[in-house]
């Protein structure tokens, strides 16, 4: 920690919404004292030579000092010539796995009220290594790239997870009937780390049926960890299932101890300016962010305010189909804490 004795902590406002829904944040943490410090990073006007993105080369070395950063939407800007933002973060940073909290919020209806499961998801290679090619005319040819590290690094990081949140049951997703090689080392590394765990309940359920159980009744869940595609996929579907991107919370874990958290929807151009945006998905991914850095009592206060606040449903923002600003609904969740 600083000088100040406060947790230095990276923030990236990002773009559209971004600065004011991380402006919601910022207040928020004020009046419910969490002890950080915030330090700014903008995404640059022009790209960095260093990074090869408009993300600059201090603003990595700003998250990998601190260990902990939270960041807004980034708008991908169009033109060739350089990396996309997120996909800078995510290969510099080494984010590796993707954990996406889906809870039903109380009080805002959706089809089910007993939501309460976890995704992590691998995010650096399986279908998405980006190998991609032509073998002929009329036929290509995708690599799917499935390591005993990356696979041993998601899992243990699932088990991990799934203890210290005291939850008992991990469930790894596959479908390694068909895609024996890949998917088969990728469960193998599951059960050699379930090992570790007896505490905890380990299961394989095969993608296709685990998305009829989702479906059916998600409450059959705990804590599911996956391939990056699978991944990709489920924790949208999870998200759907409490109401939508604009409400689901998301954190980064990289190597090193990094926890990068970020909401998972975009910068909203649409609605950027004009006092409308939701900072619900910010703020439960910057709640991550405090369980992460064990600032669990100023999480879990910041969480039940939010909560409050929706379920009482006199200050809601127009997505959650209320007519309060993002200052209102601000102001409401402060009056909670
Ligand atoms: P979007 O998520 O920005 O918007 C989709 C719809 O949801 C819009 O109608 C928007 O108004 C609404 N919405 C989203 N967040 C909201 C919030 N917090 N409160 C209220 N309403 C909200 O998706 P898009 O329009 O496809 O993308 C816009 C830009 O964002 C693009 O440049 C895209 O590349 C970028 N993007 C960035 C990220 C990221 O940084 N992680 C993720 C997705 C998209």
């Amino acid at each position: 920690s600083s000088s100040s004795g406060l947790i230095p902590v990276t923030l990236f406002p990002g773009d559209g919404i971004g600065p004011e829904i991380a402006e919601s944040v910022k207040q928020v943490f004020t009046a419910a004292e969490v002890p950080i410090e915030w330090e700014e990073h903008f995404v640059g006007t022009e790209v960095d030579p260093r990074t090869q993105s408009f993300v600059t080369w201090e603003s990595l070395e700003s998250v990998r000092r601190n260990k902990v950063g939270l960041k807004g939407p980034m708008a991908t800007p169009i033109g060739k010539g350089h990396r996309s933002l997120n996909l800078t973060l995510r290969k510099e940073l080494n984010l590796y796995a993707n954990v996406r909290p889906c809870y039903s919020l109380p009080g805002y209806k959706t089809r089910y009220d007993d939501v309460n499961l976890v995704t992590i998801r691998e995010n650096t290679e399986g279908e998405y290594s980006g190998l991609e090619h032509q073998v002929v005319r009329g036929v290509v040819e995708s690599l799917k790239i499935i390591t005993r590290q990356a696979s041993l690094r998601v899992a243990e990081y699932a088990f991990y997870y799934a203890k210290a949140h005291g939850r008992d049951r991990v469930s790894a997703i596959h479908k390694a009937n068909i895609m024996q090689k890949t998917d088969g080392l990728f469960l193998k590394c599951c059960r050699e780390v379930a090992e570790k765990y007896p505490e905890i309940k380990y299961e394989e359920v095969v993608i296709d049926n685990c998305c009829m159980m989702l479906v059916k009744n998600p409450a059959l869940f705990d804590v599911l960890v996956m391939p990056n595609l699978y991944g990709d996929i489920i924790s949208d579907l999870c998200a759907g299932l409490i109401g939508g991107l604009g409400l689901t919370p998301s954190l980064n874990i990289g190597e090193g101890g990094i926890a990068l958290a970020e909401a998972v929807h975009g910068s909203a151009p649409d609605i950027a300016g004009k006092n409308l945006a939701n900072p619900t998905a910010l703020l439960l991914s910057a709640v991550s962010m405090l369980h992460h850095l064990n600032l669990n009592e100023k999480g879990d206060k910041i969480q039940e305010a939010v909560l409050k606040t929706i379920a009482e449903g006199k200050y809601r923002t127009g997505d959650l189909g209320g007519s309060s600003t993002t200052t209102e609904f601000t102001k409401a969740i402060i009056d909670h804490l």
